[in-house]
């Protein structure tokens, strides 16, 4: 690995994305995160505690959804390196049962959660296959796998980026480009520790292995993932959940 291998993560100043982040630099690459223009103060903000807790990311601004800010990042980077690795993580919500589903509530998640994935990845494909090397790992969620209630929007992107995943890797699989999914379960972020007590519990006796998952549960996947010992693993969808969901 050189200095110039670069791992990108989108919405990597997030509560999985920094985890990921720093695992993606403990593996020896030089890391890039991507935050929404909208959010460069908190951007900031958030290298300097990186830097203060002894990280040393990049950042790099683009809305996922829209493709020319995607062709403009990638045009950035490659003054940079070589992007080796993708973490396709960056991802809303805008719950609300069908019923009262707005127009804008389905398309500004299908656009980011889906659409991101395509624009982003689509700059890197053909660099990562003319290197011969890639690993491209896209953030999906158990509720892509199982539905869940007041989430069609977001539980039919996720699912769609297990799609995405395995037509991907078919593509990329001879020219050693590996294309995954991780399925994350309830991991203990910011929009989680919000939850009352009682809920939380209650939320928590019905994970198997009993607790809630950690960021670095999460970024321990992605590390497994990119290995360069995982080249025969492509186009699975990898649940971490603690059991709440098996299928
Ligand atoms: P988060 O809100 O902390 O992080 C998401 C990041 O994406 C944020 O930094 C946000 O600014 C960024 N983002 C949103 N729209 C963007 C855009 N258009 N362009 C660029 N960046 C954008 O949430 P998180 O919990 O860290 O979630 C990370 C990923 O994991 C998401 O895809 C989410 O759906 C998925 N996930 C999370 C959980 C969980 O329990 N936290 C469970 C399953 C799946």
């Amino acid at each position: 690995m050189t200095s110039s291998d670069l791992a990108l993560v989108t919405g990597g100043t997030g509560g999985l994305g920094t985890a990921i982040c720093r695992a993606l630099e403990a593996a020896g690459y030089a890391v890039f995160a991507n935050y929404h223009p909208a959010e460069q103060a908190s951007a900031l903000a958030w290298l300097d505690s990186q830097k203060a807790d002894g990280f040393n990311p990049g950042l790099i601004a683009a809305d996922v959804s829209d493709y020319s800010q995607c062709e403009q990042m990638a045009a950035e980077l490659a003054t940079a390196g070589s992007v080796r690795v993708l973490v396709n993580n960056a991802g809303i919500v805008r719950d609300s049962t069908l019923k009262k589903m707005e127009p804008h509530q389905w398309q500004a998640v299908i656009d980011v959660n889906l659409g991101g994935m395509y624009n982003v990845t689509r700059q890197f494909i053909t660099p990562m296959m003319d290197a011969g090397f890639g690993r491209i790992i896209n953030i999906s969620s158990v509720n892509g796998q199982r539905g869940q209630f007041g989430q069609a929007n977001y539980s039919a992107a996720k699912a769609g980026v297990h799609g995405f995943t395995m037509a991907v890797a078919r593509e990329t699989a001879s020219k050693q480009v590996t294309v995954n999914s991780i399925s994350p379960g309830f991991i203990d972020t910011e929009m989680v520790q919000t939850i009352p007590e009682p809920q939380r519990r209650e939320i928590i006796n019905n994970i198997p292995v009993g607790r809630v998952g950690q960021p670095a549960d999460i970024a321990n996947a992605v590390s497994f993932l990119v290995h360069p010992d995982s080249s025969y693993i492509t186009g699975i969808n990898l649940p971490v959940n603690g059991g709440v969901f098996m299928h």
